[in-house]
């Protein structure tokens, strides 16, 4: 797939002693002929831009510095300049997963989550993050946003800047830090009054605390703010899941409110009725989870432009499990939130491409979540939008990235064959590139974090 890499690897060093040369030639007070960049370029069979109807090609992206540069079929003369030869793969815009937590190891139980906070160092979950973040790019996933640290403050705004410098490889990210909920909602939980254990949110309460809590959250470096918004979820009959809501509609208002005086945005775990109603009431930017949304709610949504992150593959994966922990609810949660998507679908909302891998393990590509999607109703197109289109525009980065378009990021993966009539082409993504930077694919194997006894 990278035939010509060695050439291109090649005209990097000529540029460099172009550039040396220019700079002796500088010291010596001659005028001295800029180099001129040779160009890069992938050769595509096909190519799905993004911007609607099928894939179409063959086509050549030029690839100029970390940016996409001119776009042009590519059934003439070949351009000057390197090429990667994909032409027996389908190019398309780099993916973007919108409900991520790089420090989590999977959560299934509450035993799995205690352990992590109780016997892991936050310096250690860091490290795993790193990987992770890794991971990510290596399916393909060159944007995410990750949806809280789960009891590791504030290392997520670092693992961003780190990869944001080039010091460690990953996607580029918009993180949420701690999160909030309400005191006594939130693990660890249960264990002896005496006892002080980490906590894997702040606990927030009262309107002043509410924006105080925001204020302090936003100086330490956050994208997003995340609040819990409802727990305890029964069946109450007629399909309608109903849930313990956390925050008052005050409490809740006040904290939107002082994230959007601030220009920041808002995502609101909601799984079901309650949760829901306040959160899109109290105007949150997104609805995370959403297995069951009242109708009344979803028109609400698409009047404010709230999006919905259904992230379904997580609550088919825990189901079991939480249902031996004595909640057999979550058993039943999958049909209804089959039954929301599709209403969701039918009202207009706008559905962005979201997994919470990490409340998953992470040797489970987080691209399954698009065969799910298809199959609770959406098109393949409608999926694969949702991981690039939409999750551009969710990310306020529209401008940047999502589509393939001269003058956004060279943010590009490539797959076999045709994603849009095999939506499962993209868990085998075969080429990654971030910036106009090739990274591995996943066929690198990473080994799996164990957690600890
Ligand atoms: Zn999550």
């Amino acid at each position: 797939m990278t035939a010509i890499k060695g050439v291109r690897a090649s005209a990097r060093g000529m540029l460099l002693l172009g550039l040396l040369g220019a700079i002796a030639c500088a010291s010596a007070a001659e005028p001295a002929a800029a180099p001129v960049p040779s160009s890069h370029w992938l050769r595509c069979g096909a190519m799905w831009d993004g911007r609607g109807g099928p894939a179409r090609g063959p086509v050549l992206i030029e690839i100029r510095a970390d940016r996409i540069g001119e776009l042009r079929p590519a059934d003439g003369p070949l351009p000057a300049g390197t090429i990667t030869d994909l032409s027996d793969l389908t190019c398309l815009p780099g993916l973007i997963d919108s409900h991520t937590h790089v420090l989590l190891q999977g959560d299934i139980t509450a035993e799995d989550y205690d352990a992590q906070l109780l016997k892991q160092s936050p310096e250690y979950r860091t490290i795993l993050a790193t990987v992770n973040a890794r991971r990510m790019l290596s399916w393909g996933f060159t944007t995410i946003r990750d949806l809280e640290t789960e009891g590791a403050g504030y290392a997520d705004v670092d693992i961003r800047d780190a990869i944001q410098r080039g010091i460690i490889p990953g996607p580029r990210m918009q993180v949420a830090g701690r999160s909030m909920d309400v005191t006594g909602a939130y693990p660890l939980l249960g264990y002896a009054p005496a006892l002080v254990v980490p906590k894997g949110v702040q606990e927030v309460d009262g309107v002043e605390g509410g924006r105080r809590a925001v204020r302090e959250q936003l100086s330490h470096g956050v994208d997003w703010i995340k609040v819990y918004s409802d727990r305890n979820y029964r069946v109450a009959g007629n399909g309608v899941l109903d849930d313990v809501p956390t925050f008052t509609p005050e409490e809740l208002r006040a904290i939107v409110d002082e994230t959007h005086r601030q220009r920041h945005r808002i995502a609101s775990h909601a799984v079901a009725l309650y949760g829901v109603h306040n959160s899109v009431e109290a105007g949150v930017d997104t609805i995370e989870h959403g297995d069951y949304i009242a109708d009344e709610d979803l028109r609400t949504m698409a009047q404010k432009g709230i999006y919905y992150v259904p992230t379904i593959f997580v609550g088919e994966y825990v189901a079991a499990g939480r249902a031996g922990e004595g909640a057999p609810v979550w058993l039943e949660m999958p049909k209804i939130h089959a039954n929301t998507l599709h209403r969701a679908l039918k009202a207009g909302v706008k559905i962005a491409f979201g997994t919470d891998i990490g409340g998953f393990d992470w040797h489970i590509n987080p691209a399954r979540e698009f065969a799910l999607m298809v199959k609770y109703g959406m098109t393949p197109e409608q999926a694969l939008s949702s991981a690039t289109v939409v999750g551009a525009a969710l990310l306020g980065w529209s401008d940047q990235l999502g589509t393939v378009e001269t003058g956004k990021f060279a943010d590009l993966v490539a797959v076999q064959g045709d994603p849009l009539a095999d939506i499962t082409r993209l868990e085998q993504v075969r080429f990654v590139m971030k910036g106009g930077v090739e990274y591995p694919v996943s066929a690198e194997r990473l080994p799996a974090p164990s957690l600890p006894k």
